[in-house]
């Protein structure tokens, strides 16, 4: 600080004084008593206002009456500077007032002189005090920087944290002990359907509305089992959300107390999380369950009763015997494939399927899964038709794998055709789209040896019952069968699963359009002769 005083230096001392002989008297004390004092000795307000712009002084002392001003101006300009006021005898009142517009003190001048025998003590005084003061001024500047630098610190972590919770993936909303919203993040607003600064101090229960799916009756909100038992509580597993605009959302909650360090409860924070895809498959699986309890019961039961029917009379005709055991067969390939189909999503699933990659004659495929099923298509008078295109090149893949993948479209088509319908299967080569855009058109015409621009696309038409649009985009789930009402379809919802997987292994795409009882068509892409890996 410029004004700082140490122990040891000189005090640097503004005398205003009009009067010669004070001026001397002063100079003559300074002399005879060896002050440390560097003096300047301002003979006018005047002067003291320019030494004053340009000089620092630890004390000022001051005439009240100068000849262009009074000693109270000198105040105004002297800043930190202590100010002695000397003013004469009968003047105290004035002192008085100088003590209360900021002067550091007084001394009476008397016509002997005497009042510069106290004045080294007054002097002192008030460099003690200027001490003190800057000390303290320095102290509060410390105090200053310190509360700027904490207040930056807490207003980057406050930022930081509010960065961190709108970047949660989670919906994460917090309230105060009377239940006012004080967070709101990004999700929330996605879940809700309300903004932020819509709810902010809005009570939680106006927007909050959280239901039993499964009774929709009202549900308890974890905030309020909170506040009442002042521990972290969780929803329950069939909690629904109302949002805002009326639609209902499953959810799983979790709300936690916010404590002070002392423990006391100021807020709860409650996350949220969108669990939508869960519920679905869980409710998939229990009728993934009770679908392949049902679809083996049925063949096996057959199998027991014709078995049992064949034990309990040895006198059976042979050509009976013979027809039974036909159906036993029948119903036993029906369960090997059911038990097969669980087994493969259940190898998928776990990733431990194996692949062959060898050349695959597409030709033959489609031949041995047309011949396979004929009689089923004979059986509901459907019309199977095969458009195969020549030169279909060469398909690097699983043999088995393309059968059972084109095998569960070809059955599919037939099993979703009601009678006297039409199966179309058709296989062609064309020039993928992807690989024209890399490698241009006219490159692909001069060297037609550029393999991976070629695909297989083969495609398995009907003249079903059709697939509402809604379902499309989930038929390819694992245990997804569209709900037709009033028709028993049998089935497992795992083909198309499988499918997916096995054209996905072999680096290809799977298509499909449906118009509801007009018909599908199931495309599928497959790259041909290409380096794309099958994955194990
Ligand atoms: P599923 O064992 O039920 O046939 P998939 O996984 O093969 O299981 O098929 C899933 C659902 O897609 C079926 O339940 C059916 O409703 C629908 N689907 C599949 N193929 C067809 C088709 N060709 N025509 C109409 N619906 C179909």
């Amino acid at each position: 600080m410029e004004t700082e005083i140490t122990q040891n230096s000189r005090c640097r001392i503004l005398l205003v004084e009009d009067d010669k002989i004070d001026q001397a008297a002063f100079e003559r004390l300074v002399k005879q008593q060896g002050l440390a004092y560097d003096y300047t000795i301002a003979g006018s307000f005047a002067q003291a206002k320019s030494i004053l712009t340009s000089n620092k002084f630890d004390v000022a002392v001051v005439d009240y009456l100068l000849g262009d001003g009074t000693a109270f101006d000198v105040l105004e300009l002297a800043n930190d500077t202590p100010v002695i006021f000397a003013t004469g005898v009968g003047d105290e009142e004035i002192a008085i007032k100088a003590m209360k517009a900021g002067a550091y003190d007084y001394i009476i001048k008397d016509v002997q002189r005497n009042y510069l025998k106290i004045l080294p003590q007054v002097v002192e005084k008030a460099l003690a005090h200027k001490k003190t003061a800057d000390a303290l001024k320095q102290y509060h500047n410390d105090l200053e920087a310190l509360v700027k630098e904490r207040t930056e610190q807490l207003e980057e972590e406050k930022e930081l944290l509010a960065v961190t919770v709108c970047s949660m993936t989670d919906c994460v909303i917090a309230v105060d002990v009377q239940k006012r919203i004080i967070l709101f993040n990004k999700v929330a607003e996605n879940l809700t359907g309300w903004k932020c600064r819509e709810v902010q101090g809005k009570i939680i229960d106006e927007i909050f509305h959280p239901i039993d799916e499964k009774t929709k009756k009202p549900g308890e909100s974890p905030i309020d089992k909170v506040l009442t038992s002042g521990q972290t509580e969780n929803g329950s597993d069939r909690d629904a959300l109302i949002t805002r605009d009326g639609s209902e959302c499953p959810i799983s909650a979790t709300a936690a107390p916010i404590r002070k360090n002392d423990g006391t409860m100021v807020g709860i924070v409650m996350v949220l999380r969108d669990v939508s895809r869960e519920r679905e498959i869980d409710r998939m699986k229990t009728d993934f369950i009770s679908s392949v309890t049902h679809e083996l019961r049925t063949p096996l039961t057959a199998i027991k009763a014709y078995i049992t029917t064949i034990l309990r009379d040895p006198d059976m005709p042979e050509q009976t015997k013979h027809e039974f055991l036909n159906v036993i067969d029948e119903e036993s390939d029906l369960l090997k494939n059911l038990i097969e189909a669980i087994l493969e999503v259940s190898r998928i699933e776990s990733g431990t399927v194996k692949f062959s990659r060898e050349p695959v004659d597409i030709t033959a495929v489609i031949e041995q899964v047309l011949s396979a099923v004929q009689h089923l298509a004979g059986k509901k008078n459907i019309w199977l038709k095969a458009d195969i295109a020549d030169q279909l090149g060469v398909l690097h893949g699983d043999e088995g794998k393309i059968q059972s993948m084109v095998m569960n479209l070809v059955s599919n088509a037939i099993k979703f055709t009601p009678e006297n319908g039409r199966v179309t299967i058709s296989a062609r080569r064309r020039t993928s789209a992807t690989a024209a855009v890399a490698g241009g058109t006219s490159l692909l015409q001069k060297q037609e040896s550029v393999e991976p621009s070629q695909e297989l696309v083969i495609s398995v038409s009907d003249t079903g019952i059709g697939i509402p649009k809604e379902a499309l985009p989930k038929i390819f789930d694992r245990f997804y069968r569209v709900h037709r009402p009033g028709k028993q379809i049998k089935g497992t919802g795992l083909g198309l699963a499988i499918v997916k997987e096995i054209v996905n292994m072999h680096g290809g795409r799977i298509e499909v359009e449906s118009e509801l009882d007009k018909g599908s068509t199931f495309t599928v892409f497959l790259p041909l002769n290409t380096q794309t890996a099958l994955y194990v």
